[in-house]
């Protein structure tokens, strides 16, 4: 019994680590606060190259640092601040109790997610993750579900599922054979996807879901 989860989004809340490193980086800049709006819209929630990124930020405030230090310093730092959802880690324990094989599959850079896995605590209660920047495969290929599934010591086939909160994680879910679970956040599913097999509003629903207890 496999379970794959997205990282970003689904188990952990990246928006709110970024924002909050957003502020402490005008704070130790000597920026206005308002410009941490600036950088939230900049990072595009986490599609933006860094390496464009941070060239926009370096022009926009005259900095001196170069993008190495500033994307080492970012990597080492907003990872810390990303906090995971109410429940995850203690849903994730339950599912290992219960038999299910849980591995990670994250678009991003390898040493971001790292840090980001590690520090949430997800690391310890997960079997094995897949990142893209470290596999150079990205989702929705399949390729990144099957690495994801094979670190975790399982088996993508159609008693497992993929839990994401984009329609790449649900796409490629579906193309590796799983189930799928899609965290809405508020969005209505693009109808042009083939739908998920299941919708809810934050990962203890559907974590719930999967140990079959349901949900309201
Ligand atoms: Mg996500």
């Amino acid at each position: 019994m496999l379970a794959l989860f997205d990282l970003d989004g689904t188990l952990a809340d990246r928006a709110a680590g970024l924002r909050a490193w957003a502020v402490e980086f005008c704070a130790d800049h000597g920026l206005d606060l308002a410009e941490a709006d600036w950088l939230v819209e900049a990072d595009g929630d986490g599609r933006v190259a860094k390496e464009e990124f941070f060239g926009r930020v370096r022009e926009r405030y005259g900095l001196a640092e170069s993008f190495e230090e500033l994307f080492r310093q970012y990597s080492e730092w907003q990872p810390t601040l990303i906090p995971v959802y109410d429940g995850v880690l203690g849903g994730l324990e339950r599912l290992r109790s219960a038999g299910w094989r849980l591995g990670v599959v994250t678009n991003g850079y390898q040493v971001v997610q790292t840090n980001t896995l590690v520090s949430t605590g997800i690391a310890e209660r997960v079997d094995g993750w897949a990142i893209s920047g470290a596999e150079d495969v990205w989702k929705p290929d399949v390729r990144l579900f099957e690495i994801a599934a094979a670190r975790a010591g399982g088996k993508p086939g159609a008693d497992g599922w993929m839990v994401g909160d984009s329609t790449a994680d649900i796409v490629g879910g579906h193309a590796a054979g799983l189930r799928t679970i899609w965290l809405h956040h508020d969005r209505p599913w693009p109808a042009a996807e083939p739908a998920p097999t299941r919708t809810v509003s934050n990962p203890t629903e559907a974590i719930a879901l999967i140990l079959g207890l349901g949900i309201a």
